[in-house]
């Protein structure tokens, strides 16, 4: 089954809300498959056209990372396009996020302390 990644929030921002995903022109699209084996999230299917031929499709678009344009960098055809990288910076400003992203990183502090070999070791019984 597909992740959905839709009902998340993006440092305290429901994901929804964001228009952060990609397009693909399907004109340009040699239907490679690489967009779909390199996205960790899911966002694409590849679907078999009219013609017979292989095309990217767009199918969980707020499972996109936000901010993550891979497979636009990866894509040989250049058929993936996203919104200018502006609209994450405004949003940033407008949600006043860093709060939000100083909170998680004192918890990613302390889970990677958590998990830390030296820390496993002081875990385990003397003797
Ligand atoms: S990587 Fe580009 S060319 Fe290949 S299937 Fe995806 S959109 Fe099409
Ligand atoms: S930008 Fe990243 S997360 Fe979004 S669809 Fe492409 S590879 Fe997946």
């Amino acid at each position: 089954m597909a992740k959905d990644f839709s009902r998340t929030h993006w440092h305290g921002v429901p994901r929804q809300d964001i228009p952060w995903f990609p397009t693909v022109d399907l004109e340009i699209c040699i239907g490679c498959e690489l967009c779909f084996v390199t996205c960790g999230r899911d966002v694409y299917e590849i679907k078999t056209v009219d013609s017979g031929r292989l095309k990217s499709s767009v199918e969980r678009p707020f499972n996109c990372m936000v901010g993550c344009s891979t497979c636009s960098a990866v894509c040989p055809s250049q058929a993936i396009k996203f919104p200018p990288q502006e609209i994450v910076r405004d949003l940033e400003k407008k949600h006043k996020i860093f709060k939000t992203v100083r909170e998680e990183a004192r918890q990613k502090r302390e889970n990677m302390a958590a998990s830390s070999p030296s820390s496993k070791a002081e875990e385990k019984p003397k003797g």
